[in-house]
Parts: structure tokens; sequence; C-alpha cells
């Protein structure tokens, strides 16, 4: 949303003075017009107003950034990973903890010395590390800079305030629902034949026999198709853990995975809450490294993945940034939807009215 604002800026004179404001439509509405978040894009000094086509003298420099911003931008390959961090598969980036190549894969087995690695990586020697990065002169060298530290220069580093290991967080609706909840069912459950596929169809009847308030979402109807629970989405996984899963699932699983299912069922209940309470989040915890012990002992070293590890972090992450549905990538994934559903002709034109509405110099 822009804005062409005039103001006058001295006493006792007439001198007007222009501004070209921002608002981001896509923060809510309460936070959108609050100072920190609107943007300056232009001054204009006067002392005149500026009339008909002479605005566009200021405004071509804001529509070339417009422009590029709407094709779309590509960055460099060094900020793939925008903090600077190697990718997580091969190395946690909030501990210690390095990932174990088994079996042609990585793994992130081995909870017996969990105290020797389950410590917080120091970000002072990260800085170190990306101000050495920065120093390498040719590619090769960056490349063997990354292999020794596994860290690369990354410009929010340029922040002052910014800790490129506390300020990472990880996002439950990854970590829990299309993570572990989507592996446990799916990678484990399925795949192992615990579930086979008339229980999938005996599974979906009792899930059809619960009536549920309407706001709870949407009932989740694919468990019986494909491979078993087709596409489900992370708030499809939310829903069938918090509500569906202990009822229809019981009967079909042995007594270990029934331990897996008891332990995840009360993680989620606990870590969907508005409000938490650190005493259940510390529950939250212990049975999460539960679950990955109880893998590792039964299903083996590499059933223990990248996410199964992460989740270890979620209730420092709670910490610092508040209950998980605060700092959860649902949010995101809504506006992608609505992006998405925006590119169609008729609404391209709603928004492009939109814009010029909010600019007094286009009403003619
Ligand atoms: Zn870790």
């Amino acid at each position: 949303m822009l804005n062409l604002d005039w103001f006058q800026p001295y006493d006792g004179v007439i001198h007007s003075t222009g501004v070209i404001y921002a608002a981001i439509c896509n923060l809510p509405r309460d936070m959108r017009f609050k100072r920190e978040n609107m943007l300056v894009l232009g001054l204009l000094p006067g002392p005149n107003e500026v009339s008909l086509h002479q605005i566009n003298h200021y405004l071509a420099p804001i529509v070339n950034e417009l422009v590029l911003l709407w094709d779309g931008v590509t960055f460099d390959n060094t900020f793939e990973k925008i903090c600077g961090h190697i990718s997580a598969l091969s190395s946690c980036y909030r501990c210690e903890k390095k990932a174990n190549y088994e079996n042609h894969k990585y793994n992130f087995a081995g909870m017996d010395n969990m105290s020797e690695w389950f410590i917080n990586r120091n970000s002072a020697q990260f800085c170190e590390n990306a101000l050495g990065w920065r120093r390498c002169n040719s590619n090769a060298a960056r490349n063997r800079f990354v292999k020794t530290t596994g860290v690369r220069w990354s410009e929010l580093l340029r922040l002052p305030y910014f800790d490129p290991i506390q300020f990472l967080s990880i996002d439950p609706m990854h970590c829990l629902f299309l993570g572990i909840a989507k592996w446990i069912v799916k990678r484990i459950w399925v795949d192992e034949n615990i579930l086979k596929p008339e229980t999938l169809k005996e599974i979906q009847k009792k899930m059809n026999q619960f009536q549920v308030p309407a706001d709870i979402g949407r009932i989740p109807g694919k468990v019986e198709c494909g491979e078993g629970f087709a596409n489900f989405t992370a708030d499809q996984w939310r829903i069938f853990f918090n509500i569906y899963a202990t009822v229809s699932l019981w009967k079909h699983l042995p007594g270990v995975d029934k331990k897996i299912l008891t332990r995840f069922v009360r993680i989620c209940s606990i870590l969907v809450g508005r409000i938490v309470q650190s005493n259940l989040m510390d529950e939250a915890h212990q049975k999460l490294v539960e679950i990955v012990k109880i893998i590792e002992q039964n299903y083996g070293r590499d059933m223990i993945t990248l996410n199964l590890h992460l989740s270890l972090h979620l209730y420092e992450c709670a910490k610092d940034f508040g209950p998980l549905y605060a700092f959860w990538c649902f949010s995101f994934e809504r506006m992608n939807g609505m992006l998405g559903k925006m590119l169609t002709s008729k609404n391209i034109l709603f928004l492009l009215k939109l814009i010029l509405n909010s600019i007094p110099l286009f009403i003619f």
C-alpha cells in the first residue's frame, strides 16, 4: 500500500514537503501501521507540491525496485542458507551434534552420550569463522574453509544484535508434523507393515465415527488412500494426533509403538497450546528424548532423522520465542496460499486499483 503525503515542516513560511510511504499489507492490520513497520520510499523536498506527471520522477526509482521484486530475486548460492550455516543434514546448527554417515545416508543416532553433544554452539566462534570465510580469496579456499569449519559468511551477521545460533528457531510445523508425525506413521508403521492396508481401512472407519466441533477442522479422509495417509497436510497431521490417533490406532499397535504413540500425543497436546507452562514443556522435552531412544533401540540408528534430533531443541526455542504457535510456519503457509490465489487477472486488477487508490495524485 503506497501513500503520498504532504506536510509543512517549517513555521512562518509555506514550504511543502512530501513523503512516499509504503505499508506492508502482509502484516496483520493491527501491526502494519506501526511506525517500525512503515517504509519511507521517498522524500519530495518541495517547496511546492509536484503536479501531474512530475510525480513520475519520484516514482520511477521506486517502481524499478517493485518491478525487480515482482520478477523475483535470486540470491547468490552463498545465501541459500541465509544465516551462513552448512546443511543441517550433516551437522546440527544449534548444538555440537554431528550426523553419522552410515548405510550411505546421514542419521542423528547416538543418544547414549547426549550430555557430550547437547551443548549450544558458540556464537562468538561462529562469527569469527564467518569473518575468516570472508577473508578467503578464491572459491577453492572458501570451499576448503567451509569443510573445516562448517561456516559461511551471511549478511545477517552485519546486524549488531544477530545471534547466528540462538536466533535460528526450529519450525515446529515442519519438525513435529511434516517431520516426526509423518515419519513415525508412514516410514515406521506403514513401511514396516505394522499398519497394513486392511488396518488403514479400519482406522478410516473408526475416524469417520468421530463427531467433532466444526471449528476443529476437516476430518482427514485419506488414511486408506495410496500408500496410506496420502497427502496429509501439516495441519491434518496436527489434528490427527491431537484428536484421532489414540482411539483409532491403539488396538492396531504393538506395545513398543503404543509407547511412541502415547508419548507423541502427549507432546502434541502440550506443544500446540496457546499457553505453555515450563513444567509441561519440560515433560514434552523428556518425552521427545524417550521417543528418540525408543525408535533408535527398536528400529535402528538409520531411523533417527534430523527432525527427530531438532525436536530436542524445541524447548529452548520456546524459552526464547514463546509458545510454539507464536513462531511456527503455519502463518507463512497461509500467506503462500493467499498469494497463490491472487495470481489471477481479476485479483491483479483489484490489487492495482488498491495501490492506485492509495496515491491521491493518481485520482484525477
Ligand atoms: Zn542439535
